[in-house]
């Protein structure tokens, strides 16, 4: 094999830097809704990437649409992307991304780092997916430190809104597959350091159930009450459940009524529904509908149903399989046995591979509890798996492995 070795040592030698780097990020609040706390983490980001070169944009994405509390549709802004590409005209083009918001509000109590030990740190996002930002960065510094870096170009996206599927740049996701030719993405790994194979789709979906007020003494019969139907909508969607493999319903969120001497003329319901296969959606969607019929055959009410599958399964093609088991050797070369899992999580490597492109979308660090405060890293991850991903595009682009297209 090629000489590797100085490259993967180099990544050794940049812990600290990684970790410092790590800790400004997750000390910086940047949750999806908190458009000024993703502006400084943006920057932050523009300022750690910038010595690599290439071509930075920086992209506004248009708003997230929701329902609001009154049922009616609501804007609300995201904040921007962040784009590099380098060598565009390279006959091998890597995408690499992740993204950079959380899941915790700027108001949360948990908004800083702490040092758990000597191995484990504790805060908001240093595993999901601020580690991971820190690792794809130190992956393309390796390789642009290396004589080979000129034979691939590669394309950074780094997106504010994945926590809540990618509304927005779910459109940038796609134009970055059609030009490039695989894809590397930094979630996190699984707790015990394995990987993501195949992955559900996942759908956001919310109920308007609109009735008719009435006093619930004086006239009660007068009223349409839109929680008793709400309640027979959710106990027909959550009967969805097992009824077909893979498919699961969640309904999450209720709100509705006032004053309960009124009959309730507004109930709103968000639900969650993950599916395993294409054509799942088709099915799903038609059970919905049929059960929203049943309310707005009632005299006086309605159900309007909102939202979509934001995100496909994701399925592996004979490429993206290829392309695992390219990494799987890269981490046997490193003295790792990578194993692969299906996850029932989607992520943005679901949205790249509904666009044809094949990709590995959990080579971010080890950590694990995301989403919640005990959310924590390994910190020997950061360069245990920029090690990991440097090695492949090092083989990549010394020639060491081909990618053939298709
Ligand atoms: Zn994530």
């Amino acid at each position: 094999m090629i000489e590797y070795a100085s490259y993967l040592d180099w990544i050794d030698k940049q812990h600290e830097r990684m970790y410092q780097a790590l800790i400004a990020l997750a000390d910086t609040n940047s949750c999806t809704l908190n458009t000024a706390g993703l502006e400084k983490v943006l920057h932050e980001l523009s300022d750690l990437f910038r010595p690599l070169g290439g071509e930075q944009e920086i992209i506004s994405l248009e708003p997230l649409k929701q329902v609001g509390t009154r049922g009616e549709i609501e804007q609300i802004a995201l904040g921007k992307a962040l784009r590099i590409r380098k060598r565009p005209e390279s006959s091998i083009q890597v995408f690499l991304g992740v993204h950079m918001d959380t899941v915790f509000p700027a108001d949360s109590p948990f908004q800083k780092t702490v040092r758990v030990d000597h191995s484990t740190v504790n805060g908001p996002g240093v595993a999901d997916a601020k580690g991971g930002l820190v690792v794809l960065m130190i992956v393309l510094e390796a390789l642009e430190r290396s004589p080979w870096a000129g034979n691939i170009g590669w394309e950074v996206l780094i997106n504010p809104d994945e926590e809540v599927g990618s509304p927005g740049s779910a459109h940038l996701l796609r134009e970055s597959a059609k030009r490039n030719h695989l894809g590397l993405i930094y979630e996190p790994t699984f707790p015990d350091g394995s990987l993501a194979a195949e992955r559900k789709g996942n759908g956001y979906f919310t109920a308007v159930v609109r009735g008719k007020a009435a006093h619930a003494g004086r006239d009660p019969d007068e009223g349409r009450n839109a929680i008793r139907a709400m309640a027979d909508y959710v106990q027909a969607i959550d009967n969805l459940n097992g009824q077909r493999d893979g498919v699961t319903v969640n309904a999450g969120f209720i709100e509705g009524g006032g004053p309960v001497n009124i009959v309730p003329d507004l109930a709103i319901l968000k639900f969650n529904v993950r599916i395993a296969r294409l054509d799942d959606e088709i099915w799903i969607q038609k059970e919905l509908e049929k059960a929203a019929k049943v309310i707005n055959d009632r005299d006086g009410l309605s159900l309007e149903l909102h939202g979509q599958f934001l995100r496909k399964p994701k399925i592996l093609s004979k490429a993206n399989r290829r392309l695992m088991h390219m990494i799987s050797e890269c981490g046997a070369d490193l003295g790792m046995r990578l194993q692969w899992h299906k996850s029932g999580g989607c992520c943005d490597g679901n949205n790249l591979a509904s666009a044809g492109l094949p990709n590995v979308d959990n080579l971010g660090v080890r950590g694990g509890n995301i989403h919640s405060e005990q959310e924590y890293m390994h910190l020997d991850s950061l360069t245990e798996r920029a090690k990991l991903s440097a090695l492949f595009l090092l083989k990549l682009a010394s020639g060491y492995v081909k990618w053939t297209h298709g």
